[in-house]
C-alpha cells in the first residue's frame, strides 16, 4: 500500500519503515495500524489516543516520544514550518522574544555554523554570551534566508527540518 492507515489526506509525507509498526487507537475503539512517522502524528491530533506496539518492537515508544513533540495536524508545518514564535504558542507560552534570545536560537537552528562568521563568535552568540551587532545580525538572517525584520520577530522556523524523514522508507 502507497501509505500506511494513520495518514491524514492533507498529508503528503512519505510513510518511514514498516507501515504497520504500531497501532493507535482512540477512544471510541476505533484504531489503525501506522508507521512511527504518522502514528505519530495521529497520536499528536487525535484526543486521548493511544499507541501500542505491532509489527515493530520499540516503535511504539519511538512513536511516543516523536508525538510529544508533534503539534496536532503536524501536516500544516510540512511546507513552511512552524516557526520559533508559533511554536512557543503550541507550548503554551506567552513569549515575545528578545533579539538575543532570536539570535541564539537562530544559530543554534544554524547548528552554529554562520556563513561569514567565525565559529567561535557563532559559538558566544549561540550561547548569548555577547551582544550581536548589526553585521552578525545581517549575516544570521541571510544564512537563514529571512529578513531582518522576522529575525527579530522569531519568524523562522524554530527547527531544522527532520533530516531523515524522506531517507528510510
Ligand atoms: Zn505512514
Amino acid at each position: 500500500m502507497p501509505t500506511c492507515e494513520a495518514i491524514h489526506p492533507e498529508d503528503h509525507t512519505a510513510c518511514e519503515g514498516p507501515q504497520d509498526a504500531v497501532r493507535v487507537s482512540d477512544q471510541l475503539g476505533g484504531s489503525v495500524l501506522a508507521c512511527v512517522h504518522h502514528g505519530a502524528r495521529i497520536l499528536a491530533t487525535v484526543t486521548a489516543a493511544t499507541v501500542a506496539p505491532a509489527a515493530v518492537r520499540g516503535a511504539a515508544i519511538e512513536a511516543y516520544r516523536r508525538a510529544k513533540e508533534t503539534p496536532p495536524l503536524a501536516f500544516q508545518w510540512d511546507d513552511e514550518p512552524m516557526t520559533l514564535v508559533e511554536h512557543a504558542v503550541w507550548k503554551g507560552i506567552d513569549w515575545e522574544p528578545t533579539q538575543a534570545e532570536c539570535v541564539r536560537d537562530a544559530i543554534m537552528l544554524l547548528r552554529f555554523r554562520v556563513p561569514g562568521m567565525s565559529p567561535d563568535r557563532a559559538f558566544l552568540l549561540g550561547t548569548t554570551q555577547i551582544e550581536a551587532s548589526d553585521a552578525d545580525l545581517a549575516l544570521v538572517a541571510a544564512a537563514l534566508g529571512v529578513t531582518l525584520e522576522k529575525l527579530l520577530a522569531g519568524d523562522f522556523p524554530w527547527r531544522a527540518p527532520r533530516e531523515n524523514t524522506e531517507e528510510n522508507h
